[in-house]
């Protein structure tokens, strides 16, 4: 087929499976935990200690990158590897998750200042204010930029064009994330929908049957559409970024079964690259979430790469590896490190040999008084750079004074912990034991 992903040994026990993905950043071992770096940084921390931690694929948002710096100025600048100094595989999402929760939420805002009362209640809207969400219709999206006002049109076309000019090494089709407690005939005709972007997005990048081909059309593309023979590039980066993109097909579906089905047949008869399952974790119970992806799991190819979208909390994520899904995303690790949640790494082994997280147990928040004079190591079964060098203190200390470096720090060990977990994972595929 091609180069792009190798199936290295398949679980007796599961349909977990070892895999390789090559792209022209390197290559990512999977199953692989992908941490989110929505606006281009995997916030505070360099990609020096993103590249220390092991991290070997990170993900970064295209609507947010669109608003800001806008995608123009990363393709000048060779590429979002180049301009993030993120030197290594990176996937880029479609924009259709935020652009839709982002004009539903403002929506909802809408609503509730708009009928609330002139005195004392919430201000009202003036016309300029109105949500920012303008159209959502067959062709796509259009809803004003909360960040300048601007007006900007998400369509499966110009999705693909983002992303090329961001140029990560893995894309998403254009989907609609469908909300949780949508109708069955609301899902079905988002569903619909989003396979016929399916369609469009791969019209506009070619159909990238084998990824190889597909780049070569990308790039010959690329100097088509956008020439760019007048930039001069900054030092030190000499040549634009030319990478070979491979693109995802998405499954969509809500929260039901026949719907779910039917989208993985079609997304996966599609025969792109790789697909991810999206539109989970929107709000929906764990269990729910979980059915959605075992529903699909059948349908899921056997020689092509499955992400899914959104989802990486630890103790979902060995039961999710069983479906035979090879990479995650999720903002969680980082996330909770910023408000002083670190995991712990203690147990462990234990739990992934019990082949059950306990997520809950594996945390602690750094900010609780308790810690203002404990002067252990913050994980002494822990051997990344912040465990072997700060205390428990220090950090709560950091966090209690808003210091910067408390956030990095955190981040660190939380990613360290993430790779830990995935490292035992491949061990435990390897041996069949999951
Ligand atoms: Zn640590």
């Amino acid at each position: 087929m091609n180069n792009f992903f190798k199936v290295l040994h398949n679980s007796k026990s599961s349909k977990a499976r070892l895999g390789e993905i090559r792209t022209d950043h390197g290559v990512i071992n999977t199953p692989a935990f992908v941490p989110v770096g929505t606006k281009g940084t995997i916030k505070a921390l360099t990609p020096s200690f993103v590249k220390e931690i092991g991290v070997q694929v990170a993900f970064v948002n295209t609507y947010h990158l669109v608003t800001h710096p806008g995608t123009e100025i990363i393709e000048k600048a060779g590429g979002i590897h180049k301009y993030s100094g993120l030197n290594m595989p990176l996937m880029s999402d479609s924009g259709g998750f935020q652009v839709f929760s982002l004009a539903r939420e403002e929506k909802t805002r809408h609503r509730v200042f708009s009928t609330a009362s002139p005195q004392g209640g919430p201000r009202r809207l003036s016309r300029e204010e109105k949500p920012s969400l303008v159209k959502i219709s067959e062709d796509g999206v259009k809803f004003r930029s909360t960040f300048d006002g601007k007006l900007i049109e998400f369509t499966p076309e110009k999705s693909m064009e983002f992303q090329r000019q961001i140029g990560a090494d893995i894309n998403m089709a254009f989907d609609e994330c469908i909300p949780y407690g949508s109708s069955y005939k609301y899902s079905k005709e988002a569903t619909e929908r989003t396979h016929r972007w399916l369609e469009r997005c791969i019209s506009t990048v070619g159909n990238r049957k084998t990824g190889l081909e597909a780049g070569q059309e990308n790039r010959e593309k690329k100097t088509e559409i956008n020439p760019i023979s007048n930039f001069q590039p900054p030092n030190p980066f000499p040549n634009p970024s030319s990478n070979i993109q491979y693109l995802y097909g998405v499954i969509q579906g809500g929260v039901y079964e026949d719907l779910r089905k039917k989208s993985a047949e079609y997304v996966v008869g599609k025969d792109t690259p790789g697909v991810a399952i999206g539109g989970v974790s929107v709000g929906e119970t764990k269990r729910e979430m979980r059915d959605q992806v075992r529903w699909v799991a059948d349908y899921l190819p056997s020689d092509r790469p499955a992400h899914l979208l959104g989802v990486g909390q630890m103790d979902d994520i060995i039961d999710l590896v069983k479906y035979g899904l090879d990479t995650f995303d999720c903002v969680e690790p980082t996330r909770l490190a910023r408000m002083g949640t670190l995991y712990k790494i203690s147990n462990l082994k234990d739990q992934i040999s019990k082949l059950h997280l306990k997520s809950k147990n594996q945390e602690i928040d750094i900010t609780k008084g308790i810690y203002k004079n404990n002067l252990e190591r913050v994980d002494t079964d822990c051997e990344c750079y912040v465990c072997q060098n700060f205390t428990k203190s220090y950090l709560h200390h950091l966090f209690k004074q808003r210091e910067i470096l408390g956030y990095t720090l955190a981040t660190f060990h939380n990613l360290w912990v993430m790779e830990k977990l995935f490292d035992g994972i491949r061990a435990m595929i390897e041996n069949d034991l999951i």
